[in-house]
């Protein structure tokens, strides 16, 4: 069941009314499900409780330090992709020692920061990343636990944006060379080389990529075990799909089948690293109508919530489910646009949805994972708050921005300033 669902024809997340929390805290705003974020992470732990794991949750999917916390208390880790997302992790509780780096484009600053904080592993994307880690740790008398990222050149058959695995993407290290850079880097004195790492791409909504990817990545560890080079983790990354529409979206254990297979009897624990999977049905956005706007045409809803609220539809043109907060029968089909100026700037189109008219609500679904954490104050519009429901209770975990947060970090050089 899910934990979006009416009661008495009004949208409720878990317990909580969707329009009181709007009453109360204003449109729009984001709301998750803790319990749908809790039985995500269970569900995908224990679909693997033949093999020893650790779970880390991509922060860049939904980086609240409240989700952050209540995923940490589950026994769940975080990866991450810069200092801002090791920051969060560490203001979250997280265990440092459940912690992955991943990321093209480290700078020395957030090596520093990662090594200090002890976190489990670095995954590499390059050679010159490799000496720059290992200068780093030997600056601070430490060694950097390391996996080399390597880059399967599997298909992933998603949006091209979010395919990452393929040998033109600019991820990883070709699975060709990987053995020689491997070699290389366990020969340095600061380096620690622990694990072997990809992540072929995000959205796959088929296992079998992901299964060529292991199989791949199974036949180098042998490899590379020949080398003396004792490899403890593999880590398979992220990626796995979920339904926002229609898709047949695996279940933890297809995905768990596909990979057990191949990992079978393989001495290692694994690593993975879902975002959306964990994140993406547990959020919604609910947005207000606050004009409605009928063309010869076409019809427009154009409501309180933007593309710089949830930039995917305009981004990757990807579909979110409209719900109407208060449930009704009358259908229409229509474009729900924002106030932004750009045409982009829609959140559904040419969709037949539940007709809501001005004042209504709208819930956005699926909005969990790459919602929040890609938006920006575009025309100066304030983020908007979030909201965790639990049970019966809602928490608001992110303050709805005020105007002086816009203009705050920002300085008129003294010559310009009026007397
Ligand atoms: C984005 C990313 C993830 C998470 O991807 P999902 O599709 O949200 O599961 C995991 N690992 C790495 C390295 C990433 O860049």
């Amino acid at each position: 069941m899910s934990s979006f669902e009416y009661n008495n024809n009004e949208l409720y997340c878990e317990g909580v009314s969707l329009k009181q929390i709007a009453e109360e805290v204003g449109t729009p705003y984001y709301v998750y499900s803790a319990k749908e974020f809790r039985t995500q992470y269970q569900h995908f732990y224990n679909a693997f409780n033949k093999i020893d794991r650790i779970v880390c949750f991509a922060v860049k999917a939904c980086g609240n330090i409240g989700i952050l916390s209540l995923l940490s208390s589950e026994g769940c880790g975080a990866d991450i992709v810069s200092g801002g997302e090791l920051h969060r992790a560490l203001s979250a509780g997280m265990d440092h020692s459940k912690i992955v780096f991943a990321g093209v484009g480290k700078t020395r600053e957030e090596i520093i920061f990662a090594i200090k904080s002890d976190i489990l592993m670095f995954n590499v994307e390059s050679r010159q990343e490799i000496d720059l880690l290992n200068e780093c740790a030997l600056e601070l008398n430490k060694r950097a636990r390391i996996a080399i990222r390597v880059n399967p050149n599997v298909d992933a058959k998603t949006h091209p944006y979010i395919s990452t695995g393929l040998k033109e993407n600019k991820f990883g290290i070709p699975v060709k060379t990987a053995k020689k850079d491997y070699i290389y880097a366990n020969s340095l004195d600061g380096i620690d080389v622990v694990c072997i790492h990809c992540h072929i791409g995000s959205q796959l909504i088929d296992v079998s990529p992901f299964r060529d990817a292991a199989e791949i990545l199974v036949k180098l560890i042998k490899e590379l075990r020949k080398e003396r080079i004792n490899i403890k983790y593999l880590d398979l990354g992220g990626g796995l799909g979920i339904t926002y529409n229609d898709e047949a979206s695996p279940s933890h254990s297809d995905y768990a089948a596909a990979l057990c297979d191949v990992l079978q009897g393989e001495d290692m624990t694994l690593i993975f690293e879902p975002g959306r999977n964990i994140a993406g049905n547990a959020g919604a956005l609910i947005t207000k109508v606050l004009y409605t706007k009928e063309t010869e045409d076409k019809n427009f809803k154009i409501v309180d919530a933007a593309m710089n609220d949830l930039a995917r539809p305009s981004l990757y043109d990807s579909y979110h489910e409209v719900k109407a907060v208060d449930e009704t029968s009358e259908t229409i089909t229509a474009d729900i646009v924002g106030p932004i100026c750009e045409s982009s700037d829609f959140l559904a189109k040419d969709r037949k949805m539940p007709d809501v008219d001005i004042e209504g609500l709208y819930a956005l679904m699926s909005a969990g994972a790459y919602g929040m954490t890609m938006a920006s104050n575009y025309n100066s519009r304030p983020r908007v708050p979030e909201i965790l429901v639990d049970g019966d209770q809602y928490y608001v975990i992110r303050r709805r921005e005020i105007y002086n947060d816009l203009t705050g970090p920002e300085m008129v050089p003294a010559y310009l300033r009026k007397k």
